[in-house]
This record gives structure tokens, sequence and C-alpha cells, in this order.
């Protein structure tokens, strides 16, 4: 049967930029390898659950592979947490289905709304970088329809090239089917968690370098705080907790109460929830509602995860413009300058930023298009003021770009290819591994055009 194409309009978690597809929602291989034969002339792109910001999964005049139905688990070995599954699962599903018998996954973002096959396109990071590194750390087989109709199943040995430039490789080597992730064995649904209140930028690397002893660390940060408060925040550190341990009151459940309250009953398509008043407004409240000093408790998993997931849609507080997250890694430096200089430039412009999240990776690097580097990365949301917003970006590349650093991919919808040639030097050798396996531009996406990854 040929395949059913309907229009559709999408966009990335950010709702900017917004692109109309014909997309194909195939429900098995066979299904899968039928729309992309049925293609016709048109590029396609895999579409998983549009968590990624920008434009990396979106294609203008080009087809959409939902892989929304392709999510059945395969095979699992309990003894040593291998698990293969098809690419449209959600961790959501994986955490739903393992976390009960004691495992989860190896790496997890700030949502569980992703699938597998999203997650190795951006290769992701999570609160565990500096001990796990990334998605595909823990990846040993990916199963890939390439561009000709074959099937191949790539690993660090067979076809090693093809599956390095497939790991963070951006949808754009061909569509996953399939692969084989190391699940991570845990005793308990908690997490053993402490905050710590952070009065400067200063404080915050101090504690950083304080909590090696912790899986996890990331620490929010009020952006729109200047001179000695710069970079006033809380420092979260935790890890998954003992078998024994029970659930305690612990500020999570304050921070879950201020994202309803914000949510709550508010007009979300009024372009009126997320002003600067309101960002101002909840970035004191959620400083005010940690304890100084440190407070450790045992705490829900999903809320030391996920708490942005307690409310659906989040994304459409910044109402119809959409907004923009501008993620960044600089490489260490003794005195932080690309970091406060960026948070100078962001409250001395006024375009306060909802969350500001700073964290230091570890040494682990893939190479590719892969984002993280050694060094500290710090991940900003803004309303979509326009052109402002667009001149305030490019001039904070200039700064990244001069420091050594980088923009992530997976979130970004505006860099420029000059910017971006000089932030990830190894584009050359992924672009000749993917064109020899897609010569003739069958996988496309609005970002791998405007920064040429495709021609
Ligand atoms: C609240 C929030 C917090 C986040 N926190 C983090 C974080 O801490 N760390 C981090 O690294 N990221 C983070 N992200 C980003 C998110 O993890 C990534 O963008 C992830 O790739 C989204 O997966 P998805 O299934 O939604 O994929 P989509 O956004 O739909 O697609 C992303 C890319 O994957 C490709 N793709 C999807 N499926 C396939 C497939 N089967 N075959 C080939 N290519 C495919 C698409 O073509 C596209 O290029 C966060 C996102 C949100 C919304």
């Amino acid at each position: 049967m040929s395949t059913n194409w309907v229009n559709k309009k999408l966009a990335g978690w950010g709702r900017y930029p917004v692109v109309e597809m014909l997309c194909a929602r195939p429900q098995s291989p066979s299904e899968l390898r039928q729309a992309l034969a049925d293609r016709g002339a048109d590029s396609v792109l895999a579409f998983g659950l549009g968590r990624s910001y920008g434009d990396v999964g979106l294609l203008r005049h080009g087809k959409a592979i939902l892989t929304e139905r392709l999510d059945r688990m395969l095979a699992f070995d309990p003894e040593s947490g291998w698990l293969r599954c098809e690419a449209g699962v959600g961790l959501a599903e994986i955490i739903k289905v393992f976390l009960p018998r004691g495992f989860f996954p190896p790496v997890v973002p700030g949502t569980q709304f992703v699938t597998v096959g999203g997650a190795l396109a951006n290769n992701i990071h999570g609160k565990n970088h500096h001990v796990d590194g990334c998605w595909g750390d823990h990846v040993r087989r990916v199963e890939l329809l390439t561009a000709s109709g074959e099937i191949v199943f790539c690993d660090k040995d067979h076809e090693p090239e093809l599956f390095w430039a497939t790991v963070g490789g951006l949808g754009l080597t061909g569509l996953v089917l399939s692969m084989e992730i190391r699940l991570t064995p845990v005793h308990s649904p908690h997490i053993d968690m402490e905050t710590v209140r952070v009065n400067h930028l200063d404080e915050f690397f101090e504690v950083s370098a304080a909590s090696a002893d912790f899986t996890h660390t990331v620490s929010w940060i009020d952006c729109a705080k200047r001179g000695l408060k710069m970079g006033r925040g809380v420092f979260m550190r935790g890890r998954h907790a003992a078998a024994d341990a029970t659930l305690e009151k612990s500020p999570l459940t304050g921070v879950l109460d201020l994202v309803k309250s914000f949510a709550d009953g508010r007009p979300f398509e009024s372009n009126l929830l997320l002003n600067k008043l309101t960002i101002k407004a909840f970035n004191e409240a959620y400083f005010r509602i940690h304890p100084a000093g440190t407070h450790r408790s045992i705490a829900d998993l999903h809320g030391f995860f996920f708490p942005l997931d307690a409310v659906d849609n989040w994304n459409y507080a910044y109402g119809s413009r959409g907004f923009l997250q501008y993620q960044i890694a600089v490489p260490h430096d003794p005195e932080h300058r690309v970091m406060r200089e960026v948070l100078r430039r962001v409250s001395d412009t006024g375009m306060a930023s909802f969350l500001a999240v700073i964290k230091e990776f570890g040494d682990q690097q893939h190479g590719g298009l892969s984002f993280p580097i050694p060094g500290v990365t710090l991940a900003l949301d803004f309303p979509n003021y326009g052109p402002a917003l667009f001149a305030l970006l490019d001039t904070l590349d200039a700064l990244v770009v001069e420091a050594g650093g980088r923009v992530y991919l997976g979130k970004d919808a505006r860099l420029s290819r000059q910017h971006f040639r000089i932030m990830y030097p190894e584009w050359e050798r992924w672009r000749a591994v993917r064109d020899r396996w897609d010569p003739n531009g069958v996988f496309k996406s609005e970002l791998g055009k405007r920064l040429g990854l495709v021609d």
C-alpha cells in the first residue's frame, strides 16, 4: 500500500519556526521503508517527539516521518541492562516499564518526553555528563535505514564512521529503526539530593568543584541579577537513592507548586504570561523557596529530573511568537570571562530569561556534531523578541567563538554558517561521511541547509 501523506504544521519545542510538512506515520519498519520509497522527489526527515527547540527537526517543502508509532521494545537482558528498542520509544515509556524493575535510562535530558531516536540524533547530555558522558556512550548498535533504502547495522567496529556520524548526526545520516542501549541499574525510585543556595557565580564554581562525589549536578541561576549578585542561584546535586530511602518533603515540592501556579488558569496564547515582570517575579520566588545554605532530602525522581514536565505544554506560555533557547558551552577559564560577559549583556538588554541553567561538563567528548566539550554550559530561554534578540544572540556567538566554545545545535534556530564552522571544526569530516551515504540529499533539515551540512 502506498504511503498516506498528511499536511501538518510542525515546530520544535520553541514553536519557532513553524513549518508545513507532509507527514507519514509508519507503524512498522516495512511501512517506514515504503514511506522512504514513496517520497518522490522530496527530501525527508525523521520527527520524534518534537522536543528539539528550533529547526533541527524541520524541513520546508519536505516530508516528515513521524516515529511515534515505531515504539516497540524488542529485547531486554536483565543481567546486563541492554535494551533493544525501536527508535520511536520514549524515555517516559522506558522509565515506566523499567524503573519498577530497577533500571533507568543512562542519560536523561530535562524532559522525559523524548524518543531514543531523538536522543541519539542530538547525542543528548544530562545532569550526569561529568560521570557518564552522553547518550551515545551507552549505545552499542544502531539499525539505520539509509538513503539507498538499504538497512545497515552499525557499531564501533562495523561501519564505525557511519555509527559515529549518526551519534549526534541530527537525523541527516538516515532513519534510525532501532538501537541497543544499556540501562543503568538503580535501587530506588528516589534521588538522594542536596540543594545549595549560591550567592554569585564564583560560588557556583566553588560548589561545583566540591560536588565531584555526586553523579548528578546542575544549577539554576537568576540571570537578571547583576554586579555582586551575578550568577545567584540554586545548585542541585544528587544520586540515585539507596533501596531503603523513603521520600521526604524537599524544596522541589515548592518548585513544582511555583511552576504550576504560574501556569494555572493563565491565557497561554496571550503573549502575557512570560513577560519581563513575571520572569523576574518567578526567579525571585524560585530562589526564596530554597532554604539558605545546604539542604539534604530524599526527593522524587521525576521532580528532580523533569520538573517542567509537571505542566503540560508550558512552551505555550511564551505565546504565539514562540521562544528560543540559547545553549552554549565554553572551555574552562579560571575567571569565567565569557560566562560573566554573556550574563552581563543579557541583563543589560533587559531580555531576562525565564530559565537559566548552568552546569560543568566532564571531559568526555565525541567530536563530529556532538555538542559537549570539556568546560561549562549555560542554557537561556528567551521569549522571541524578534530582531533585537537575534542581534543580541549574534553578538554572544562572537564571544563564544572567540573563547573556543559552541552553540547546541539541537536547540538552535538561527546560528550563522560562518560561526558554526568555527564552533564545530570537524564538520567537514562529518559531512564527507554523510555525503558518502547520502550523495543525493535524501535527508535534509532547515538547520542542515542553513549551516551547510547539506546542499
Ligand atoms: C524541557 C526540555 C529539556 C531538555 N533538556 C535537555 C538536556 O538536558 N540535554 C540535552 O541534551 N537536551 C535537552 N533537551 C533537548 C532534547 O533532549 C533533544 O532535542 C532531543 O533530541 C529531543 O528528542 P525528540 O524525540 O523530541 O526528537 P525531535 O525533536 O523530534 O528530533 C530531534 C532530531 O532527531 C532526529 N530524529 C528523531 N528521530 C529520529 C530517527 N528515528 N532517526 C533519525 N533521526 C531522528 C530528528 O530528525 C531531529 O533532527 C531538552 C528539551 C526540552 C523540551
